[in-house]
């Protein structure tokens, strides 16, 4: 049976914090060695917010590259300290980068809350590619899952609803086909029927993860608070 873990943005917010997770993940399995995991994973800290910046630089058409160049900066800062072999990391993140650059090339003339969703939602999608490297290279065998694959939308973007019985059904098919104990996934995001990328609205990922919970017939849900002096505490 699955248990799920859902961290937030302040779980996940600089390398120690990406470490420590590690070490709840490890705790787990050492108390539960035929354990199941679920990581539902927020964006880092703050980064949802600075996206939403980086989102409004592209709409205004101005001091984009200068805000889009720290941002990815900032995060080949982590893997450089995070990971010992970068390679693969980086590779992983400039493919996921050179997907918003595309939107990017678009001009922002209709569909706002459809490109919002386009670039806001790599928050994720990088967090989740970091947290997956570093715990599988640290022993903790896990596989990234595409959220996309799992939680079925509308096309209400900023706000998508989500289609239950499809999503239902999505979650229980990609995981009957993966081996590894543990799983990770994005929280916040979801896929429309034409698989484009939809968000919950902000602060979605607690919903993500009561999602996946209700679809998996989870065991548990624990939602990971970063509480300072005792970063292990289960609340
Ligand atoms: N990263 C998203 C936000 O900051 C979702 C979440 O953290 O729950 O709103
Ligand atoms: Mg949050």
């Amino acid at each position: 049976m699955q248990e799920v873990f859902k961290f937030g943005g302040a779980s996940v917010k600089d390398v120690a914090s990406i470490k420590n997770v590690g070490d709840i993940v490890r705790d787990y399995f050492d108390k539960n060695s035929q354990g199941n995991l679920v990581l539902i994973v927020s964006a880092m800290g703050k980064v949802t917010n600075q996206l939403e910046g980086i989102y409004h630089a592209y709409t205004q058409q101005e001091n984009l590259v200068d805000l889009w160049n720290a941002f990815k900066t900032d995060h080949y800062e982590v893997v450089s300290e995070l990971c010992k072999e970068t390679g693969p990391v980086i590779k992983a993140l400039n493919e996921h980068f050179a997907k918003v650059e595309k939107v990017f090339s678009l001009k922002p003339v209709r569909n706002e809350a459809f490109l919002y969703d386009q670039i806001v939602s790599i928050g994720e999608v990088l967090s989740t590619t970091l947290v997956s490297a570093y715990l599988n290279e640290v022993g903790l065998e896990n596989k990234w899952v595409d959220v996309k694959n799992c939680v079925k939308t509308d096309n209400r973007y900023r706000e998508a609803n989500v289609n239950w019985p499809l999503t239902e059904k999505a979650i229980r098919k990609v995981f009957s086909q993966i081996e590894e104990p543990i799983k990770v996934t994005q929280g916040f995001l979801g896929a429309t029927p034409e698989n484009f990328t939809t968000t919950l609205g902000r602060e979605g990922s607690d919903y993500s993860a009561a999602i996946f919970s209700f679809c998996l017939n989870a065991k548990k849900m624990t939602v990971w608070k970063d509480v300072p002096g005792m970063l292990r505490g289960d609340p």
